[in-house]
């Protein structure tokens, strides 16, 4: 508000009862409630009143106290105090599998299913052949089987409850051997220390930062240890003189010793991604091929599903984590279960897997693709932003995210924008803080002094209300 426009002496605002009882009011307190749009008007008219005295505090300017002009305010506060606050975004970062915004998108079918679920009683724990109680894990178990060679497994809340609840249940009061070099920090303040205190394991460390012999595994076990556990290092690399034991020696040497052998894979694929042109990430077959008697992935990384952890490995170790009482607390809800099954079932079509798996189609989308949004963007992009900032399309690279593949990145496209001319302040602060306003905010990346808006994830169905709303970027 500024001091200029106010008018000298108090205005003379409308009565709250002249408001609501004017036409313009009728389809606000329809959609909002007479209380709600009642108390929302007395508290506008009260800021303007205040501001029309001269109120520091005041935040509402009665530069026009028309009904009508009262009543446009009425409807945009009650339009913001209602929207919700958990919205879509245009993740245009660059970033996946992003995990501040909400990381797999899910296929339609997966969506249709969610929404059934929401609607309708499920047989969730109900086994409708012999209409007794049944177990929800079976509702995904026998696909899980079939995906990745397990015996058996079990779904909890995330990969960290899956982790979390392994731990406790084979290795509460003993001790869980895991090379210095695999004691990672995933962000969000998972880090498989702390984890295994909280489990009420007791971390036994071998080798150093850098490298670990299977001779540092074996002369750390003792009669107090549960399990050999390896940890992907997902969101770091070591590179240079380094040397880790892979599955196939550690392997003979834990069941030598009849010692459990457990894998956090972290993201977990189900397919071999070369297939598709990227790069290889050990998939969880693979992992129970190469002896891992247990294995932890997320649903929501590579997978393309539903935010869950899947623990898969041999049935008896399963069946002793499905007995511990923590697993009825990190259980997932018939949401989740109701998306991960269709999820999973597009992987028993691996060839059509890029096309019907959004994750997939995402990752593997051709740069040529974004090159062609990108010009066609541009020139709109331009024009709305006017001569203050200089709009180009240029290349750039993508990242798969949440840890996986971490050194890999993807060739795309996309719109570089930068402040046309040396000006004050903070102009691309400016500006992203203006994309974040709009209606659907567009989440790009600031470096080195350019806006990057990386068009990998903005598919044709959302590039109408993309352009469309451009318009709304007004300068500030
Ligand atoms: C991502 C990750 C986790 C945590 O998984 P969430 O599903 O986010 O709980 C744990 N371990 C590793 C190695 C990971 O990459």
């Amino acid at each position: 508000m500024s001091a200029d426009i106010r008018p000298p002496r108090a205005v003379q605002l409308p009565a709250v009862h002249r408001v609501l009882s004017d036409a313009a009011c009728q389809p606000l307190i329809a959609q909002y409630g007479r209380e709600q749009t009642t108390a929302t008007l007395r508290a506008l008219l009260a800021e303007l009143r205040a501001c029309s005295l001269g109120a520091a505090s005041a935040t509402e300017d009665p530069a026009d106290a028309s009904i009508a002009a009262v009543t446009a305010r009425l409807a945009d506060r009650l339009e913001r105090a209602n929207r919700s606050a958990l919205r879509p975004v245009f993740n245009l970062t660059g970033t996946v599998l992003h995990t501040n915004l909400g990381r797999a998108l899910l296929p339609d079918s997966a969506v249709q299913a969610v929404a059934e679920a929401l609607r309708w009683p499920m047989n969730l724990e109900w086994d409708i052949d012999t209409g007794k109680r049944g177990d929800r894990d079976n509702l995904v178990e026998e696909l899980l089987r079939e995906l990745t060679g397990a015996e058996a497994a079990t779904v909890v809340n995330n990969n960290a409850a899956a982790v979390l609840l392994l731990l406790n249940t084979l290795a509460m009061g003993r001790e869980v051997i895991v090379s210095r070099g695999e004691l990672v920090e995933i962000g969000g303040a998972f880090r498989i220390p702390d984890i295994m205190t909280r489990a009420g394991a007791t971390l036994r460390e071998v080798g150093s930062t850098n490298r670990t012999h299977l001779a540092d595994y074996g002369n750390a076990i003792a009669a107090n240890t549960a399990l050999l556990m390896k940890v992907h290092c997902s969101n770091y690399a070591i590179t240079g003189f380094t040397k880790a034991v892979e599955l196939p020696d550690l392997a003979p040497l834990a069941r030598r010793n009849n010692i459990p052998l457990a894998v956090d894979l972290g993201s977990g694929t189900l397919v071999d991604l070369e297939q598709y042109g990227l790069p290889h990430e050990t998939t969880v077959r693979e992992t129970i091929a190469a002896g891992a008697d247990l294995v932890t992935f997320s649903g929501d990384k590579l997978l393309g599903g539903p935010q869950c952890g899947i623990i898969a490995g041999r049935a008896d170790l399963i069946a002793a984590i499905k007995r511990n009482p923590l697993k009825r607390a990190l259980r997932v809800g018939k949401l989740t279960l109701a998306a991960l099954e269709p999820v999973l079932a597009l992987y028993r079509a691996p060839d059509l897997l890029p096309e019907r798996l959004t994750t997939l189609r995402l990752l593997t989308r051709p740069a040529a693709a974004m090159r062609a949004l990108a010009a066609t963007l541009q020139p709109l992009l331009q024009q709305a932003l006017g001569e203050a900032y200089s709009v180009a399309t240029e290349p750039i690279l993508s990242q798969i995210g949440s840890g996986a593949l971490p050194v890999d990145q993807l060739p795309s496209h996309g719109l570089a924008i930068r402040a046309a001319r040396q000006t004050h302040g903070d102009p691309l602060g400016t500006l992203e803080k203006r994309l974040r306003s709009l209606p659907r905010p567009v989440i790009g990346r600031i470096a080195s002094d350019t806006l990057w808006l990386d068009l990998r994830c903005l598919e044709d169905a959302q590039l109408e209300l993309f352009a469309a709303q451009l318009k709304d970027l007004v300068p500030a």
